[in-house]
């Protein structure tokens, strides 16, 4: 069973009814647990840092401005030498995981926060973008700006980069920006993820093992986003789903995070989780009515029309809420 949900890609996977779907999941092991309809009401505290949805719309643009993030390319490597930059001026400890992959070159960016010892947290988004737009029959050869698919994500999390050298959470947090997420072909099985794949088989600053839980982003910025409970959040992180969507109700942003169910998908999270044994969650858009992730996905037009900044102002409230009143030992249940 786990080859043939490894064998199709991701947006295939989506495309699969959601019965057909939860069937194969549930063949593979037991179903998670159910999420309660009311979860109880999570501490958000008051003194947390102000997200500022425009600074991470500025993060946006300078991701774009340095052109497609295709691993192997000067753009790739000017916007990544911009990212360890930026992560440093914030205050972070910078590991770069260096290396080639099934024959692409890989270049992971750890970036380190907070104390060393105990329990760390993973963050995470991928920094690269798709160089073939195939959801678009004229320009399926053409590389997809990657506004909301890939530098949604990354600007969200150096916008929280800032706000902790401001503020500092008092536990260990990786950010880490995954390389080669976006390479993947149809029916080529792993071919998506791989500078997650990558982390897990090379020589880490932290191993999975030093890791309590961990949130990704992805496709974070996109108008009037829903962000539905991706089933692999669901059945390896329950705990933290049913928080952070406790949290984002509280804030007023239930719109944006509707308490109900997604198709589980293979994204960077699914290695992490399944593979590394992380309990992940998955924030990433769906579209409600099942046909695919965001309508730009995947085609030259994921620019920055897409992006609107009240999106980006929801997740990062939900986020810097999330963690300013969370730690490693209060969320996971021992
Ligand atoms: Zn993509």
């Amino acid at each position: 069973m786990r080859k043939l949900l490894l064998g199709i890609k991701r947006e295939q996977r989506f495309w699969l009814s959601g019965g057909l779907m939860w069937l194969i999941v549930a063949c593979r092991s037991s179903s998670p647990p159910p999420l309660p309809s009311s979860p109880p009401p999570v501490s958000i505290p008051a003194d947390r840092p102000a997200f500022s949805a425009d600074s991470a719309y500025a993060h946006i643009v300078q991701q774009l401005k340095f052109g497609m993030r295709i691993p192997g390319t000067p753009a790739h490597k000017k916007t990544g030498d911009w990212l360890v930059a930026t992560l440093q001026r914030y205050g972070a400890r910078v590991h770069q995981q260096v290396g080639t992959y099934k024959g692409t070159p890989i270049r992971n960016i750890i970036a380190s926060f907070g104390p060393e010892g105990g329990k760390r947290i993973l963050l995470s988004a991928h920094w690269d973008s798709r160089p073939y737009a195939d959801r678009e029959s004229q320009n399926a050869q053409a590389p997809v700006p990657g506004a909301n698919d890939g530098a949604s994500g990354v600007a969200v999390l150096l916008e929280l980069a800032r706000l902790m050298a401001q503020k500092p959470l008092p536990y260990p947090v990786d950010i880490i920006f995954w390389d080669a997420e976006d390479l993947g072909r149809e029916g080529v099985e792993d071919s998506y993820c791989l500078g997650s794949q990558y982390w897990l088989t090379a020589p880490q600053p932290y191993p999975p093992r030093a890791y309590a839980w961990g949130i990704h982003l992805d496709m974070v910025g996109g108008r009037n986003a829903t962000f539905f409970q991706e089933g692999y959040s669901r059945k390896h992180a329950p705990f933290l789903v049913e928080r952070l969507w406790a949290v984002a109700d509280q804030l007023g942003y239930k719109r944006y995070f509707p308490p109900l169910p997604a198709e589980p998908i293979v994204d960077d999270p699914f290695y992490l989780s399944e593979r590394g044994g992380i309990p992940m969650v998955n924030i990433i858009q769906r579209d409600p009515t099942g046909a695919g992730f965001f309508p730009e996905w995947h085609t030259t037009r994921d620019d920055l029309s897409v992006i609107d900044k009240a999106t980006l102002q929801a997740v990062g409230e939900v986020l810097v809420a999330f963690l300013y009143g969370a730690s490693p030992e209060v969320v996971v249940p021992h």
